[in-house]
């Protein structure tokens, strides 16, 4: 069997679910889609959350009837019968009901959050379930909740691997035997009381591969609207050429380091069952995109350049550092009290420097590290990393790597023990040359 996503986009418009129902079909009996909400409603729901936060009940619904009239305005291109309509506005109101009440008290809980969120999902995955059906492909729709196992962490809900293998058999793999194809929305899930979760921005990729896994898939296939994994983002870099192969690591160093392609969590289930992941572009399907392997043979050459805007840099200074054991202990327990993640960490005889990218907390974490030593902190930083298996076996790329960015100033630098990256610290005003010269010397001239 096969699992195969399709992404916001791939599903943004009738004629693109109308190509989703053409891949469907070839990819042959028991396919399970995964699909996202239609293109930024997501976000418009995130918005629709943000005026409720702010007490603005009018601007609310009326995002939320431009969700709905969205929803509506699909439905009718792609002809579908009134049963779909009348889950989809039953499906809204549900929502709309709650919003007086909810931004009346002022307290929208990450529970209630995901509550709303989820609406993208359970409407999109219906509508395309059903367009299935009346283009007489047999499907079946599956609601998300009813098999994607969360815990109850709100926002970024972790999977109950257990629960999901035993969701999958017992509702998800009888569908499968019965249905040419069963339709599912990524992102969402629930605790095993019912209580709706999300897996965080991006998730649906993270949805398709834990139940790859769970259903021990044969593959899980990543449908986006590019031509696989490519040397860097093709939105600033459009030179950018699409990587055939690359390792489970690769792919997870280059998701975490910032390439939204895969949303970063992607990769993990699929390495413990061993499942292939494979990223393709549902607007050229007869591309072969990329394949995610565990091994490469020998392939040690780059792969991808990877960014992140939008960080934050601490410096943290101290004698008291030197010789002593437990400092660093005092330094990340301070980031563990206010749960932000730390990404990068350098460190030298008597300071330490880090940089987090969740900056809500940030006051009070400065305050809480000044008492260990001199803080300084810089924003509007952005991190740059070169990917590629067995980097350090390969001689001089380090040096190449600083020549070429000989006229930028290079904050920290990190080699990931992983082996698998080099990544440094920029001005955020720096990153496009930057990511323009690396891409020049390493990809451009087929050198890599
Ligand atoms: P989907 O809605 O299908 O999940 P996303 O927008 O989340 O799609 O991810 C696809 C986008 O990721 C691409 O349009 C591209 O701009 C961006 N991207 C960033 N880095 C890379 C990369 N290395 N290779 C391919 N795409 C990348
Ligand atoms: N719809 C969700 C988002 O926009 C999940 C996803 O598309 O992967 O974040
Ligand atoms: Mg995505």
């Amino acid at each position: 069997m096969r699992i195969l996503k399709f992404g916001g986009t791939s599903v943004g418009t009738a004629d693109a679910v109308r190509q989703v129902e053409r891949i469907v079909r070839d990819a042959g009996p028991g396919a399970l889609a995964v699909v996202s909400a239609f293109s930024g409603v997501t976000n418009a729901l995130t918005r629709t959350i943000e005026l409720m936060r702010r007490g603005d009940t009018a601007g609310a619904l009326a995002e939320l009837d431009r969700v709905e009239e969205r929803h509506r305005a699909m439905i009718a291109d792609l002809g579908l019968p009134a049963a779909t309509a009348c889950f989809t506005a039953d499906t809204i109101d549900r929502i709309r009901g709650l919003i007086p009440a909810l931004t009346a008290l002022g307290d929208i809980t990450p529970r209630a959050a995901d509550t709303i969120l989820a609406t993208g999902e359970t409407l999109s995955s219906r509508i395309i379930a059903d367009h299935f059906t009346a283009r007489g492909l047999d499907a079946a729709h599956l609601d998300a909740r009813e098999v994607l196992v969360t815990d109850a962490s709100f926002g970024a809900a972790q999977p109950d691997t257990a629960g999901i293998e035993a969701a999958v058999r017992g509702k998800l793999l009888p569908l499968l035997a019965r249905y040419r194809a069963v339709v599912t929305g990524g992102y969402i899930g629930a605790t095993p009381q019912g209580v709706t979760t999300t897996l965080g921005r991006g998730g649906s990729d993270y949805s398709a591969a834990l139940l790859a896994a769970a259903a021990g898939a044969d593959e899980c296939q990543i449908w986006t609207d590019v031509d696989g994994i490519m040397t860097c983002d093709p939105r600033i870099i459009p030179a950018a050429r699409t990587v055939p192969r690359l390792t489970y690591d690769e792919a997870a160093e280059l998701a975490f380091f910032g390439a939204k392609v895969l949303h970063p969590l992607t990769i993990f289930p699929a390495v413990r069952k061993g499942i292939p992941v494979v990223i393709r572009n549902t607007f050229a399907p007869d591309r072969p995109g990329t394949r995610v392997v565990a091994q490469n043979g020998n392939d040690r050459r780059l792969k991808a350049i990877a960014f992140q805007r939008g960080i934050t840099v601490l410096h943290i200074r101290s004698n008291r550092m030197l010789g002593a054991y437990g400092f660093l202990a005092a330094v990340f327990d301070v980031f563990r009290g206010h749960r932000t993640p730390v990404d990068l960490v350098t460190t030298s005889e008597v300071s330490i420097s880090v940089t987090i990218d969740d900056t809500a907390h940030l006051d009070a974490i400065t305050a809480d590290l000044a008492r260990l030593g001199e803080v300084s902190v810089e924003q509007g930083r952005a991190i740059v990393s070169l990917i590629g298996d067995g980097m350090r076996e390969t001689a001089g790329i380090g040096a190449r790597f600083f020549n070429t960015l000989r006229a930028i100033n290079v904050g920290m630098v990190s080699v990931g023990a992983s082996e698998v990256n080099i990544s440094i610290v920029i001005a955020e005003k720096d990153l496009e040359s930057a990511v323009g010269l690396l891409h020049h010397e390493f990809f451009d001239g087929g050198s890599a």
